[in-house]
């Protein structure tokens, strides 16, 4: 149930986005490739969340309205057209959840499927909130997709239900958020879990420690982890709070830092999204996104290490879940269980040291 300071904090949020522009007239897709990934986003209506105002840190935009479906269909075969033949994983998704009707209907959800599935493209990965996630949506997908590998994304930011009811306050219950997750492979699907590091009203060592707890979980649950540093975007409460000394843009080693925590194998599966390569951005305003931070000497180096784990951990997080042990006890309906030591270390581990030869 909503307390009194999440209700004052939706309404904080609602009055941040009052007056955001809509997506421009004439977009109907977001495209953005990273390495031998491709993205199609779906421009439709709006999240159910940003419509509630939970997610004070999002704006993924709204769009006026919704489409005809044919005109999806024919931006899609256009970007997929000229995609490049290096391009091994398409990201199908939305400015909300690909999976919730009001958004995308059934007949543009099948009809995007059938294409994907007649794409040369191997691994398919579909976006969506865990809610809109359905036994009866996953054995469509499965039907749709016959010969491909096929990944569900789903956000869930922390695992700390205190941080849930009162920070992100889209009403995650990690129960049934677990249920789903274990649903997702039991079709034989891999699911990734979207997780946010640099939470407001923490510390930077409370956001640090939260990230490491919120990895471990998707780790001990066999997910893939796509783990997102914390940007100020433009018509968020985040952005009043920053502009009112509320909240400061994290350092940018926080994010080697955490992948220091990691074994070799568990760096392999996670992807690092949103580090300061992409934004949207309003043409009719001067606003623009605010990223992670750090002193000029190390940023190029760090940025470096943002866009390796982001355009090559993807390919080989597939890999190692689909012909590794996880992918092997996903698709036999098991929960893989991996040790995962916390470490608290500050010090850089010589192979962190190899990768920052600074
Ligand atoms: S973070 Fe996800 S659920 Fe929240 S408003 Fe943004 S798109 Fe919607």
């Amino acid at each position: 149930m909503e307390s009194a300071e999440s209700a004052i904090l939706m309404r904080a949020n609602l009055q941040a986005k009052k007056n955001r522009p809509s997506f421009s007239h004439g977009k109907v897709c977001d495209v953005f490739c990273s390495g031998n990934l491709i993205e199609i986003g779906f421009l439709s209506g709006r999240c159910c969340n940003d419509r509630r105002g939970s997610c004070i840190m999002c704006d993924y935009g709204a769009a006026n309205g919704i489409r005809p479906i044919q005109e999806y269909l024919v931006e899609m075969d256009r970007i997929l057209e000229e995609a490049a033949p290096s391009v091994h994983v398409l990201l199908l998704c939305t400015n909300g959840s690909f999976l919730d009707r009001t958004q995308i209907s059934q007949e543009l959800f099948q009809a995007v499927l059938e294409r994907a599935a007649q794409s040369q493209i191997e691994w398919i990965e579909i976006e969506t909130h865990y809610k809109d996630v359905t036994p009866k949506k996953l054995r469509q997908i499965q039907h749709l997709l016959p010969n491909k590998r096929i990944a569900i994304e789903m956000g869930l930011e922390t695992t700390n239900p205190v941080y849930q009811s009162h920070i992100i306050m889209k009403e995650i219950d990690l129960a049934a958020y677990e249920r789903t997750v274990a649903l997702i492979q039991s079709f034989g699907f891999l699911a990734e879990v979207n997780i946010m590091v640099g939470l407001p009203f923490l510390s930077p060592k409370e956001q640090f420690d939260d990230a490491v707890r919120t990895m471990e979980w998707a780790f001990r649950h066999g997910c893939g982890l796509v783990v997102f540093p914390m940007n100020i975007k433009p018509y968020t409460l985040l952005m009043e709070m920053f502009r009112s000394g509320h909240y400061q843009p994290i350092s940018s080693w926080m994010l080697p830092l955490l992948l220091d925590t990691l074994s070799g194998p568990q760096l392999e599966q996670v992807t690092v999204a949103w580090y300061g390569n992409r934004e949207e951005i309003y043409p009719e305003t001067q606003e623009r996104a605010i990223f992670s931070r750090s002193c000029p000497s190390c940023a190029a180096e760090i940025k470096r290490v943002y866009r390796q784990c982001s355009e090559t951990a993807a390919k080989r997080c597939w890999h190692s879940f689909f012909r590794g042990p996880a992918g092997a006890a996903a698709a036999a309906g098991r929960t893989p269980k991996t040790r995962f030591p916390h470490s608290r270390r500050i010090r850089l581990s010589p192979s962190m040291r190899s990768i920052f030869p600074i």
